[in-house]
């Protein structure tokens, strides 16, 4: 049996011949809906909001979202906390544990690509001296979060990086997923 949006809300299709090309296209939306159910996982579904997000997203150095977690302006579960790094669970886990490592100083650190190495350490502002530093301990404490969550059979360390690397948010972030096998090579 194929119940329509229009008969599940009690609409008559008797009374109403001249809606029955509607009725139709709702049943085959129901067939449609049915068919992408049987081939895409919610998974899939959140995995493709991510990538529109991604696609939507314009690469700039505005404030983010992950401002206002820093400033706890909106709720997240911290799991680690430094005066340096933040640590939280991403709202749209792709995994058992999935921790999103965050500095809470961007100093300009839209994504990876706008690291700065300085050419002459003497001749460098600490400022970006300081991309070096932060760099090396968001994957420091990706490690420590790691072995705290008892992730000890391994975990997949992301920096997604520009519209096609999908990044959504432009304040550089190392993602920690775990708790399930990975796969290879990813989406
Ligand atoms: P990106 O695609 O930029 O590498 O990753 C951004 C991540 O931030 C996504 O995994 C997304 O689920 C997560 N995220 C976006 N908004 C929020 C939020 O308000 N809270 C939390 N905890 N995570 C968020």
């Amino acid at each position: 049996m194929c119940m329509t949006w229009l008969e599940i809300i009690g609409w008559n299709k008797k009374q109403n011949g001249g809606m029955k090309w509607l009725q139709r296209r709702g049943c085959y939306m129901n067939h449609r809906v049915a068919l992408l159910s049987s081939h895409f996982s919610p998974f899939s579904v959140v995995m493709a909001s991510e990538k529109e997000a991604a696609l939507a997203a314009i690469p700039s150095d505005s404030p983010t979202i992950f401002d206002k977690i820093i400033s706890r302006e909106i709720p997240h579960h911290v799991v680690y906390e430094d005066d340096k790094v933040l640590e939280f669970r991403d709202i749209r886990p792709q995994g058992p544990i999935h921790i999103l490592v965050i500095p809470k100083v961007k100093d300009g650190l839209t994504g990876l690509s706008k690291a700065i190495a300085p050419p002459n350490p003497q001749r460098t502002s600490a400022s970006e001296e300081s991309h070096i530093d932060i760099l090396g301990r968001l994957l420091y404490v990706a490690k420590l979060v790691a072995k705290q969550e008892g992730l000890d059979d391994g975990f997949r360390i992301v920096i997604n990086d520009g519209p096609q690397g999908c990044q959504a948010v432009y304040h550089i972030h190392v993602h920690v997923i775990g708790g399930r096998q990975m796969n290879w090579p990813p989406g």
